[in-house]
Parts: structure tokens; C-alpha cells; sequence
């Protein structure tokens, strides 16, 4: 099951509970099946799903329970501190810290997406300030220089390899040395994706990486498992990132599976591009899975993509649920800016992945483009109103005139501005948490 396919039966489970009158054991029961069977069609393995069961059903003691407790929150917020605990595997055996040198090394079997996501990472760290550079040691597969350089080449990230060189240590060490003599402070190395060629590696080089990051495709599901420890093994593996959890039915059952070899997941891949990659933090993604949204991934994207002045402004307005069509305009240009639009959205509670559904980003894209042109028709008084009311007919037909597109378009719009400054409205007074905060959840 797909990521947002496994968080929208969850959420629905959860959803369908809270809409029953009385929440009774076989309410309880009901939803907890229909998480599970979730679970296991995302491959997560059977005990787990089974411990999980049994411990909501501990904790949510339902004859113990007073009237006049909120039975749906502390079931949710079992279920969601169960999924916490199946997923996280504590932290990385080391950070990099922005302005001070690290070697990370990847490793990973071929077809992982190993050397894509060496790129996503540089990439990732670069928007953030960071000076990246990548390193090919991959001397054993044709081509795989070739597939850095022209990533690396797109990114604008400085990289370094060799098509004589057959000794994947001295690439690495001329490669590091010269990158550090540069002052770049996060030195990524990939490498070829067989274990024996990569204990030596981190064996000879002379300056040990100081992380090693193991890249898995999600979709072998738990047996994720197998392929962890094999590695863990025979290198010192410090955290891993697991591809391609856009595609694939098996994504949960990896991310479990990992989590129970103890190797902490920090980020994941979502697609072919560069910045589909994301943080992984169990958390803000378990709060996002149950359509509680994503607030530090939010304010992530916010931080990267709205300039620093504007931030405290657009916070503040939001908290005050003053939400207006300039204020939906300038966030239309943000998430234009911000990548992909389903990531973004999916991470505020109201949205969903299914409403702007991945592979119709063009389709979304275009229509954000769309209402922008119409709104570029309107007053400063139409675009600074929170009152829905003022749009008359006269005014509606006006703007349809001044950017060339129908009524029943402009009318489509204000539509959707209705519908989201409704959901903001709900949020009138909240706090937002700051980064990594999740408190306010
Ligand atoms: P390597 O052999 O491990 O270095 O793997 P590559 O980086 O060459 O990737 C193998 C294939 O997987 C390529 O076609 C990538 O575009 C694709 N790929 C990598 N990461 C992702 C991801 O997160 N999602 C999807 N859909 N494809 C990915």
C-alpha cells in the first residue's frame, strides 16, 4: 500500500470510530481490524501488527473509562504512540554539522537508488546552506560516474570521480582531500554496492567517514530486515534512507522492518526527482499518516522557501485566522516554489496526499497558475477582504473579463478559497510549534 493509501485507511478507520455514537468494544474492534489489515497489506510484519492490537486494547480500557472522557482521543493517541514505537529506532550514530567537514559514505545494494539519493541528500543540504560535494567510488559499474556527474552537474553540486582510476580507496581519499582543501563541509561518497568492496573501503580510507548511510528499497517490504542486518554486518551502518516510497505497496512494512534492526531511518525517497526526498522523523510522519498533519515538515518547507522576514508575518496572520485571497495568492507562489505540491500539501491537517494526487502535479500546477491570473485582476480591497461577501456579480464578471477566463472559472476559485479559508479558520489561535516542537499536536 502506497504511503497516503495506508494513512487514508488509518484516518478512516480512526474517522469511522468517532462518527459511531457510542464508541463500544466492538466499535474498538472494528477500527482496530481495519488498521490491521492496513498494516499487513503494507507488509508490516505480523507480530508487530499483533503487540500493537494487544497494547491499544491494554491501555484503551474501555468499562475503566469514565463518561465524559474523550474515548476517540486516547484511542487515537494510542494508536498513535503504538505506531511511534514501531518505528522508531532511536537517532543516527552521528549528525553533520553544517560549516564543519563529514565523510558520508552510501552504501547499498545496486538499483537501491543509491547514487540518485546521494544527489537528493546533496541537494537537500545545499538549499540549506550547506556547501556538498559527491564523490563516484564506484568503480565497479559502467557508467555510474557518468550518472553522478550528470546529477551532480543539474544540482550544481561540485563532484569528483575518475574513468582510469580502478581503485575505489584512492578515488575516495583524492576525493575527500581535495573537497576538504575546498572547504566543503558535507563530503558525500557512493560507492558500488557490494559489502566486501565497501568494508575495505571504509577500512583503508584515511580519514574514516564519519557516517555511513545505508540506501533500501522500500519495496521489499520486511524483508528490509534481512538486507539491514546483512550490512550492518559487514559495515559500520550509521543510519538509512529508504527509496522509492512512492511506488510501492510494501513502503510500512520496510520502514517497520528497518526500525527492528535498530537502524534509525532518517530520510525517505518519493519519486525520481530531486527534491522528492523528506525527512523522516517518526513523529511529525506518524501525525501525518493519521491525517493529523505534518507541522514540523510544514514549517521545514516554510523556513526553506518563504524569506525570512516574511515568516513571523504570514505565522502571525494565519494564527489569526485572517485568511485572505492575497494571502492564498502569496501561498500559491510559495508552493509553486516549493517542489512538489502533493508533498507539501499532505502535510497540512485538512489536505491530503488523495486530493492533489501525485503524478497531477502538471494538472494542479496549472490550475494554481490559473487562479493566480485571476487574482492578478483583482483590487487591493477584493484581495485583502476576509469577507467572502464582497465578491458580487459585478465583480465576479469583471475579473472573468480582465484575465480572459470564464465566470464559472472565477467562481471555481473563490470556491476554493471558501473551502481553504475554512480550514484555516479552524486554526484561529493555534500556535505553531517551532521546528521540532510537536507539543501542540
Ligand atoms: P543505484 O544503482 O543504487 O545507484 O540506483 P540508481 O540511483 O541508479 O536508481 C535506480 C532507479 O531507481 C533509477 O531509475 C532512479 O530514478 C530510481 N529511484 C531512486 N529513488 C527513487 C524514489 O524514491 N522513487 C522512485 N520512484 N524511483 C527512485
Amino acid at each position: 500500500m502506497v504511503l497516503a493509501q495506508l494513512g487514508g485507511s488509518i484516518s478512516r478507520a480512526l474517522q469511522q470510530m468517532s462518527n459511531a455514537t457510542v464508541i463500544d468494544e466492538k466499535v474498538l474492534n472494528e477500527c482496530l481490524n481495519e488498521i490491521t489489515r492496513a498494516l499487513l497489506q503494507s507488509d508490516v510484519q505480523f507480530k508487530l501488527v499483533r503487540d500493537m492490537q494487544t497494547n491499544i486494547k491494554k491501555i484503551v480500557n474501555l468499562e475503566d473509562l469514565a463518561a465524559g472522557h474523550n474515548k476517540r482521543k486516547i484511542i487515537q493517541q494510542a494508536v498513535f504512540n503504538e505506531l511511534c514505537k514501531i518505528l522508531d529506532a532511536g537517532k543516527p550514530s552521528f549528525t553533520p554539522k553544517k560549516g564543519k567537514p563529514s565523510v558520508v559514505m552510501f552504501v547499498g545494494l545496486q538499483g537501491s537508488g543509491k547514487t540518485t539519493t546521494c544527489t537528493k541528500y546533496a541537494y537537500y543540504h545545499q538549499k540549506k546552506g550547506w556547501k556538498p560535494a559527491l564523490v563516484c567510488a564506484d568503480t565497479f559499474r559502467a557508467g555510474a560516474f557518468d550518472q553522478l556527474k550528470q546529477n551532480a552537474t543539474k544540482a550544481k553540486i561540485p563532484f569528483y570521480g575518475s574513468y582510469m582510476e580502478s581503485d575505489p580507496v584512492k578515488i575516495a581519499v583524492d576525493g575527500v582531500d581535495r573537497f576538504k582543501k575546498e572547504n566543503c563541509d558535507l563530503i558525500i561518497v557512493d560507492t558500488s554496492g557490494r559489502h566486501k568492496q565497501e568494508a575495505a573501503l571504509f577500512e583503508e580510507m584515511r580519514q574514516k567517514p564519519d557516517l555511513v548511510i545505508f540506501v533500501m528499497d522500500s519495496s521489499i517490504g520486511q524483508a528490509a530486515f534481512d538486507q539491514a542486518q546483512a550490512f550492518k554486518q559487514s559495515v559500520a551502518v550509521g543510519a538509512v534512507i529508504v527509496t522509492k516510497m512512492d511506488g510501492h505497496a510494501k513502503g510500512g512494512g520496510a520502514l517497520s522492518a528497518v526500525a527492528a534492526t535498530k537502524s534509525p531511518v532518517i530520510f525517505i525517497g518519493t519519486g525520481e526527482h530531486m527534491d522528492e526526498f523528506e525527512v523522516f522523523d517518526v513523529k511529525p510522519f506518524v501525525s501525518r499518516l493519521l491525517g493529523m498533519g505534518d507541522w514540523s515538515g510544514f514549517m521545514d518547507k516554510i523556513h526553506e522557501v518563504v524569506p525570512m522576514d516574511q515568516q513571523p508575518e504570514l505565522l502571525q496572520k494565519l494564527s489569526e485566522g485572517n485568511f485572505t485571497l492575497r494571502i492564498m495568492y502569496e501561498q500559491f507562489q510559495n508552493i509553486l516554489k516549493m517542489g512538489p505540491i502533493s508533498q507539501v500539501f499532505s502535510m497540512l491537517p485538512g489536505f491530503s496526499a488523495e486530493l492533489m494526487p501525485k503524478g497531477r502535479e502538471k494538472e494542479s500546477q496549472a490550475k494554481i497558475k490559473r487562479y493566480m491570473t485571476m487574482m492578478d485582476s483583482m483590487t487591493n480591497e477584493e484581495l485583502d477582504s476576509s469577507n467572502p461577501k464582497i465578491m458580487n456579480e459585478s465583480r465576479i464578471m469583471r475579473i472573468a473579463r480582465g484575465s480572459g477566463r470564464q465566470v464559472r472559472e472565477v467562481m471555481e476559485m473563490l470556491e476554493e478559497y471558501k473551502r481553504l479559508a475554512k480550514i484555516w479558520s479552524k486554526m484561529k489561535g493555534l500556535k505553531f510549534p517551532k521546528k521540532g516542537d510537536m507539543s501542540a499536536l
